[in-house]
């Protein structure tokens, strides 16, 4: 703006200057800067600062400078923040900073001699001071005193705009982050329906990224199948949810990503209402029940298989402990060692069952510890096994394959045995049709590798990912006759796990059946 121009344009022009940065800077030191400019201007003078007090800080600050040579200005800025503040004075510590401000004036330019202030009211706090030099004195008339004196006004309420804005962004930035890093899901939609806000839990649940779902209706992304709720979110709100009050609104039903993947989901729909008692947003809160879901299943599958597993044997022995006790019948001596055989056999089962269940609660407890010692030979312990299973079936021949100074290994010998029962009563269970079942073992590098062959009716391939899971067991025919808790190859991973070995399966190359084989380390780990 020129100086040539009429000074009451020039007030105007720099008033409607001063409006338009006021209106629509949001950092303070653009209006500050724009201000500046029309005070030093105004009074003709060459150099002007503005100084800002700041409380939280408890530290003054240069907020503009206007025609000072930018040599000076770091050490400007250095000496200003160095001036020691208190609340109670100010305007003594500003008076401080003004001779500072001149003294930095006179370096640079040694006509500028006189200085003119204005303290910068916000209500009655002086938030900073506006500060000019000349090379003379100048006269001010009481009109452009008051009109200067506004524009301190101005900048004071340019500093408390931009100081609220900046709260108002930390405050936003903050809530965003709690949303963002929040380990549920959440959603915030608006009236329409639309998606505002989708966090990165969401994301990870749903599978989908965020700048997909935002924008999009909240119907057409949380679709829920099987709701296990009375009605979803449209629903409710045509039934008119959310009544007076604004109570909360819970649907949970299964979401099908677009992977294939089902998560069951339970979401918490809170309504945003503003004072004039209108719904402005709605707020979803996601939980991904997945894993309850599936120790709710696990729970009912343990009552039905346990319970039936345990059923099975006491029916057996209360039976042929009652046929023995028929007081009418003189059983043979053959027929009676054969029963108590059978009971004894079912009582080795049903201790069988309790062992597995109690390791299984041992594992899920974490107070499952191996009793490990170090010279296991497990080619003996495998050729005791085989002689065992050999003397309980006729259909099946159990060949035990070793080579000659097979090593011994630390292990716990009663898990180990678990491990072998497991296995091999596994083979001979599941082929009906009998054969020949392999026990063999080999040394490979560090490890010991032990495989159980069976030539029965394999693990169809669509079903292998599930065969080591808990209560897993697999939907055939021969599995839902044959007794079994599906526990047995849970508890022979954890048992090897813990050996810090490997289990795995394959399809016999030799035609029909199964090898599961398990490693050992050599050496303790
Ligand atoms: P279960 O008590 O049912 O035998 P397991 O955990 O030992 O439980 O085995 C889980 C399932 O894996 C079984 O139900 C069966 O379907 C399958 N399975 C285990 N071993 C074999 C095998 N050698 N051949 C074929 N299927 C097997």
């Amino acid at each position: 703006m020129t100086t040539l121009m009429n000074p009451r344009l020039r007030e105007r022009e720099y008033i409607f200057a001063i409006g338009r940065a006021l209106m629509n800077e949001t950092e303070s030191p653009e209006v500050l800067g724009v201000i500046l400019r029309a005070v030093t201007d105004l009074v003709s003078s060459k150099v002007g600062v503005i100084i800002m007090a700041e409380p939280e800080e408890q530290a003054f600050r240069v907020g503009a400078t206007y025609g000072m040579p930018s040599s000076a200005l770091n050490k400007f800025r250095q000496l200003v923040q160095g001036v020691p503040y208190s609340h109670g004075r100010i305007r003594e510590a500003l008076d401080e900073v003004k001779e500072m401000v001149k003294a930095m004036a006179r370096e640079t330019d040694e006509t500028l001699q006189k200085s003119l202030g204005m303290p910068m009211y916000s209500g009655d706090t002086i938030v900073g001071a506006i500060f000019v030099f000349h090379a003379h004195q100048y006269t001010i008339t009481d009109g452009l005193a008051r009109f200067l004196q506004s524009f301190a006004t101005w900048a004071a309420i340019a500093v408390k705009n931009a100081r609220l804005y900046e709260a108002n962004v930390a405050e936003k930035q903050r809530l965003n982050a709690i949303i963002q890093q929040s380990a549920d899901g959440v959603m915030i939609i608006d009236q329409s329906l639309h998606i505002i806000t989708f966090n990165a839990a969401l994301t990870h649940m749903m599978g989908i990224p965020s700048r997909k779902a935002i924008g999009q209706q909240h119907d057409d992304i949380l679709r829920l199948e099987h709701l296990r709720t009375e009605m979803d979110l449209s629903e409710a709100l045509a039934n008119g949810w959310p009544l007076q009050g604004g109570k909360h609104l819970y649907v949970e039903g299964d979401f099908r990503r677009s992977d294939g993947h089902k998560v069951a989901l339970g979401v918490t729909y809170a309504p945003l209402i503003n004072e004039r008692n209108k719904m402005t947003n709605i707020i979803a809160n996601v939980r991904d029940l997945t894993r309850y879901r599936e120790e709710e299943k696990l729970h009912k599958t343990f009552i039905s298989v346990v319970g039936h597993e345990l059923k099975t044997p006491v029916a057996i022995i209360k039976g042929y402990a009652g046929t023995l006790q028929r007081e009418d019948v003189e059983w043979p001596r053959e027929t009676l060692l054969d029963y108590l055989t059978t009971i004894e056999e079912e009582a080795d089962s049903l201790t069988d069952l309790i062992d597995n269940l109690l390791e299984a609660s041992r594992l899920q407890s974490g107070t499952f510890v191996l009793d490990i010692h170090n010279d296991i030979s497990v080619s003996s312990l495998a050729r005791h096994i085989g002689r065992k299973f050999q003397q309980q079936t006729e259909q099946h021949t159990i060949v035990v394959d070793f080579p000659d100074r097979f090593p011994e290994v630390p292990a716990d010998e009663r898990r180990l045995t678990q491990v072998f029962n497991n296995l091999v009563s596994n083979a001979i269970k599941y082929s009906p049709d009998g054969g020949t079942i392999t026990i063999s073992g080999r040394e490979m590098g560090k490890h010991v590798v032990i495989s159980i062959i069976d030539s029965g009716i394999g693990i169809p391939q669509h079903q292998r990912h599930r065969i080591f899971q808990q209560f897993s067991r697999l939907d055939n025919a021969l599995s839902r006759k044959t007794e079994g808790t599906g526990l047995g190859l849970f508890l022979t991973k954890a048992i090897v796990e813990a050996h810090h070995g490997q289990i795995w399966f394959e399809n016999n190359p030799d035609g029909v059946g199964t090898i599961f084989s398990f490693s050992l380390p050599l050496h303790e780990q």
